[in-house]
C-alpha cells in the first residue's frame, strides 16, 4: 500500500534522476517507452484559451521528463536551427549505445526520438571529445 512518505520519496528521486526534460515532451519512438518512463514534473504552461485553435502554437502542457530505467545518459551537445533547438544524447547501455535527439520547436511541444548514429553531427562529437570527463584526462 502506498504511503505519503514513500510517494514524496519517489517524487524527489524523479526530480533528481538523470533524464531529458521538455515542454509537453512527446516520445516519437515506442522503444523509448521500453527504455524509460515519462513523467509530468510541473504545472501546465502555455495557451489555455478555449476559443483558440492553437494554429501557431501548441496548447498548454506541463514540463515532462523522460527517465531511462537503465544505463547512463550523456548529453552530447545541441544545435540551433531556424525551427528551434536539437539536443543530442547518448544512452550508454551495457550492450549498446542508443543515440537520442530532443527537438524543441519554439512554440510547439518538444519531441524525443531515437536517431541513427550517423545523424549525430560530427562537430558535436568533437566537442564532447575536447570536453572529456575528468576521469579520462591525464593527471596534471
Ligand atoms: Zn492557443
Amino acid at each position: 500500500m502506498a504511503r505519503l512518505e514513500q510517494m514524496i520519496e519517489t517524487a524527489l528521486n524523479l526530480m533528481s534522476a538523470d533524464g531529458i526534460t521538455g515542454w509537453g515532451l512527446v516520445l516519437l519512438d515506442s522503444r523509448l517507452e521500453e527504455l524509460g518512463s515519462l513523467h509530468a514534473i510541473g504545472e501546465p504552461v502555455g495557451c489555455t484559451t478555449e476559443t483558440c485553435n492553437h494554429w501557431s502554437h501548441d496548447p498548454a502542457a506541463p514540463q515532462r521528463k523522460w527517465v531511462p530505467c537503465e544505463g547512463t545518459l550523456i548529453k552530447l551537445g545541441e544545435s540551433d536551427d531556424r525551427d528551434g533547438t536539437s539536443t543530442y544524447y547518448c544512452l550508454r547501455l551495457e550492450e549498446e549505445d542508443v543515440f537520442l535527439c530532443l527537438h524543441e520547436p519554439r512554440s510547439f511541444w518538444s519531441e524525443l526520438r531515437i536517431v541513427e548514429p550517423d545523424c549525430v553531427p560530427a562537430y558535436i562529437l568533437l566537442h564532447i571529445r575536447n570536453a572529456a570527463p575528468h576521469h579520462e584526462r591525464e593527471p596534471t
